[in-house]
């Protein structure tokens, strides 16, 4: 099974053991003030679970690379020893770990460093939508200087007890803003014209390889495709390819994409494996130029083995990156190869707790795994809960955070039960899991389910714990109630008339909702059950159709990128409208999905109003006085209610009163700021807690 995959590779000297590479993911692990014990647990879990070569998140080559302020510095000898801890902690799992060395230019977010009054460093002056300032241009000095400390850094990472470094020349940082004209107008050599854009690069790994000798191994990762107007060439990229191939590269990583991107890249509404088509146009080039010996690794949306195995079978690519299947599921590698890839925990695309905390200070974890960033402080086997002695527990509640709570009790050896009122577990995820382009939220539930079954806890559907399950509960070591919420009902007038709905009417029979449709509230339910509405088919997009529709060119199909971010028809079998009072629709979404869901909306036509007080609902629709002060009949044939939930706490006045102890997890602790990452995690939490 697998066998593309689960095949030996030699990157320069080291000999990987099959050709999935764990990617490079920045964790804001690297600066916790723990002397790299976190990193080095995560990394350790990884080995463990089947990772051959790991790649680093990125370690700044100097002060002014640093992406943010979670970024470490190789000049700071603290941050040296986290990194050197970590290396060791992979080989003593046996594993292989590369160091990446890394450069955000203009791409450095406030509270890195930038140069020393903390302005970013850049090619040119162009401002940058993703940090929001207009860099410095770099000086000749300073350009040379940092040739210098990529150099240096990487004799760094050789002397810390790396096994390779991996240069990030990719997905709009530094090295990759000088290969694109849009963010290099340089008049000197190291701009001008095609050669002169690709010498930053190209110059940076010669540096690189004089540093390290020609024994260590080093790995560059080059933009297959920059997806902005004006990005690097593609005669270009491949001009870069063969140049670094020529100087002394030993395996090319290719990443696509820019975060000012207006193509949506590793988000869930990107097809798997779309864009192993660069890596494939790379490895032609090369083997064009006498270069085919070169692996070339395929990287950025990939979240399965079985992918993975499909791609290299095509014979143009080497190896795979898989960055977040690593949050997902540390053993992701080992329990594929084991013919057990059905309980592998899937990566689901929502970024929710990985990219979107990395651009900021919080730890990074996952929505499906929330011990991700988290090893130490829940190991596998904790000393409390001794197997010597197997207690017994009940867990109300199958939403996400009783199935985390349920899971992680039986993981510890514990007998579990868990009670459903409703006759799916699942609970609000499972609405998700009917938008289109999220399905694999769906095979979440389906596979907590699965591992439940083999943990031999039983799931009691359609079970609403009341006063009779009492003398039952309290025999139990443990309860933890995760009864979830339901959806708020506010006073607003008309709102019993029969065509008013809440949300989960609505997503329990899409179908039965008439052509014309407002939603009232704009948070993520609202924007979900509005892409739902608006959505003709379910079926799932392949890559081609998803480069179409993008106007994505590839170099074997040369359409231009035109900057429109969907190129889906406005096919809307009706028109809906969401409204709310105030604040953006949206809010609640993750910064690097809410822009790609926004603009799906746009282009199928759904009319988004804020700044509206709704006045009355009435059988033609919804009175409101809109931003302008105008009184005005937005009709509706039928009106849905998304603004907000009620904690299901029923089950909690009833254990109260009965004087039966218990934890609680997810929206029945609280709705403020409630989303699915808090409620798996405070299934975890109350898991160890109780
Ligand atoms: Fe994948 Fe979401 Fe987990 Fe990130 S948080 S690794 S995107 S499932």
């Amino acid at each position: 099974m697998f066998d593309h995959v689960f095949r030996p590779c030699d990157i320069g000297g080291l000999t990987l053991p099959h050709r999935i590479v764990m990617g490079a993911m920045h964790l804001n692990l690297e600066t916790l003030d723990d002397g790299g014990a976190a990193l080095a647990a995560f990394y350790t879990e990884r080995v463990r679970g089947g990772a051959g070569l790991i790649v680093t998140g990125g370690s700044a080559v100097n002060r002014a690379g640093a992406g943010g302020p979670g970024y470490g510095v190789l000049d700071d000898a603290n941050h040296r020893s986290v990194l050197r801890r970590a290396a060791r902690a992979v080989h003593d799992a046996d594993g292989l770990i590369a160091l990446q060395l890394f450069h955000a230019g203009r791409y450095a977010l406030p509270g890195g460093h930038g140069d020393d009054d903390g302005t970013p460093l850049a090619p040119s002056a162009v401002y940058s939508r993703f940090s929001r300032t207009v860099p410095r241009a770099m000086t000749e000095e300073e350009i040379a200087g940092t040739v210098a400390d990529f150099a240096r850094a990487a004799r760094t990472a050789r002397e810390l007890g790396f096994d390779a470094v991996e240069v990030m020349g990719s997905e709009g940082y530094l090295l990759n803003q000088f290969t694109a004209p849009l963010t290099n107008r340089r008049s000197d050599r190291w701009g001008a014209d095609a050669d002169g854009r690709v010498r930053m690069p190209v110059e940076v790994l010669r540096a690189v390889r004089a540093a390290v000798g020609p024994a260590f191994p080093v790995l560059f990762r080059m933009s297959g495709a920059d997806l902005v107007t004006d990005g690097t060439p593609w005669k270009e990229t491949a001009a870069l390819a063969v140049a670094l191939a020529e100087a002394g590269a030993d395996a090319l990583a290719v990443g696509v994409g820019w975060h000012e991107s207006p193509v949506p890249t590793v988000q869930a509404q990107v097809p798997p494996g779309t864009w192993a088509v660069y890596a494939e146009e790379v490895k032609r080039a090369l083997r064009a130029a006498g270069h085919g010996h070169l692996p070339v690794i395929a990287s950025n949306r990939f979240n399965q083995i079985a992918q993975a195995d499909e791609a290299l079978a095509g014979g143009d690519i080497d190896l795979v990156a898989m960055a977040r299947p690593f949050l997902a599921d540390a053993a992701v590698v080992g329990k594929s190869r084991a013919g057990r890839g059905a309980s592998v925990e899937l990566c689901i695309a929502c970024n929710e707790a990985c990219i979107d905390r990395s651009f900021g200070a919080e730890r990074v974890s996952c929505l499906v795994n929330p011990r991700a960033g988290h090893e130490r402080e829940f190991p596998r086997f904790p000393a409390r809960h001794s197997p010597v002695r197997r207690g017994r527990y009940a867990v109300v509640g199958a939403g996400l955070a009783g199935l985390e709570a349920a899971r992680t009790l039986a993981g510890l050896g514990h007998a579990v039960e868990v009670y459903e009122a409703a006759d799916q577990p699942g609970g609000q995820f499972r609405m998700a899991a009917r938008v289109p382009g999220k399905a694999d939220f769906g095979e979440t539930i389906r596979r907590r389910v699965r591992e439940l079954d083999e943990l031999r806890v039983p799931v009691r559907l359609g079970h609403r714990i009341g006063l009779r399950d009492v003398p039952l509960l309290r025999t139990m070591d443990g309860v933890i109630v995760a009864s979830g919420v339901r959806p708020r009902r506010p006073e607003l007038s008309g709102h019993t008339l029969p065509h008013v709905l809440d949300y989960s009417q609505a997503f329990a029979d899409p179908d039965a909702l008439g052509g014309r449709v407002v939603v009232i509230g704009g948070g993520g339910i609202a924007v979900d059950l509005a892409h739902l509405l608006t959505s003709r088919s379910p079926a799932a997009v392949t890559p081609g159709e998803f480069l179409a529709s993008h106007a994505v060119a590839t170099p074997s199909q040369p359409v231009p990128v035109t900057g429109r971010t969907s190129g889906r028809p406005a096919d809307s079998p009706r028109q809906v409208t969401v409204m709310r009072r105030g604040g953006r629709i949206g809010t609640g979404i993750g910064a690097s999905t809410r822009w790609v869901v926004m603009e799906e909306l746009r282009a199928a036509g759904v009319r988004l109003l804020t700044g509206v007080v709704y006045q009355e609902i009435t059988r033609e629709g919804v009175i409101v006085v809109d931003a302008g002060g105008n009184r005005r009949l937005v009709e509706a044939d039928h009106v849905v209610l998304a603004v907000g939930q009620e904690s299901e706490r029923d089950v909690v006045g009833t254990l109260r009163r009965a004087g039966v102890p218990f934890e609680t997890a997810g929206g029945v602790a609280g709705t403020e700021g409630l989303n699915a990452v808090r409620a798996t995690a405070q299934g975890l939490r109350a898991a160890h807690r109780v």
